[in-house]
């Protein structure tokens, strides 16, 4: 494990051998669905109150009143409100979203499915630069940049979306390697959760 306070590399439960603190033995991360939402909610209202403002201030748009007697409402009404509905899903699916780190190995459990490594067993820890399209949460990830901790290293901001860390463990039952994928924009406190794994299996291979 690594202290908190002066990044100083001891096992969990000792006193850091820097600044003697007593290290944790195991960190915790939640995922960001509870952010997404934030953010998106309040892109919602701010598109209400920009449709209302531009009214008022003479860019035409229709009464309040007249809105509500024609079918224009319910076009409003899903401009309005998609940010929120988008928000809302991915609220539902990082809410089980969640990484356990130890000394032995790393966990999570997901709702694209549980899984479990032992740092010993790890064979392979490669980052891979890909299209936010092509990650777990699409293109929504870019949302996360508006999140605290959100990039990994907030001076490449416009390096980090779509960054992917992969690690690699042995075949499981079905033959196939046990697969860990880490992307920016789904855990909490991304940069400290990859300090943590460097700690034990070194820096990432580039692909
Ligand atoms: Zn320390």
């Amino acid at each position: 494990m690594l202290c908190p306070d002066c990044k100083t590399a001891a096992p969990g439960g000792r006193p850091c051998p820097g600044c003697g603190q007593t290290v944790p033995e195991r960190e915790t991360f939640a995922g960001q669905g509870g952010r997404y939402l934030l953010v998106l909610c309040g892109l919602s209202l701010v598109l209400a109150a920009l449709s209302l403002l531009g009214r008022e201030i003479g860019f035409g748009g229709m009464s309040v009143q007249r809105l509500f007697t024609t079918r224009w409402i319910w076009i409003y009404v899903a401009l309005v409100s998609t940010p929120l509905l988008v928000g809302l899903y991915f609220w539902l699916a990082l809410r089980e979203e969640e990484i356990v780190v130890t000394d032995e190995g790393i966990g999570r459990r997901s709702r694209w499915g549980d899984a479990h490594l032992a740092w010993a067993n790890v064979r392979g820890f490669r980052h891979q630069s890909l299209p936010l399209r092509q990650t777990r949460l699409g293109r929504v990830t870019w949302f996360s940049r508006f999140f605290p901790k959100g990039g990994r290293d907030p001076e490449q901001i416009l390096y980090w979306p779509g960054s992917t860390y992969i690690l690699e463990g042995p075949p499981d039952g079905d033959g196939q390697p046990i697969v860990m994928r880490l992307e920016p924009g789904t855990i909490d406190d991304m940069a400290w959760l990859l300090a943590l794994v460097e700690e034990r299996v070194g820096p990432p291979q580039e692909d």
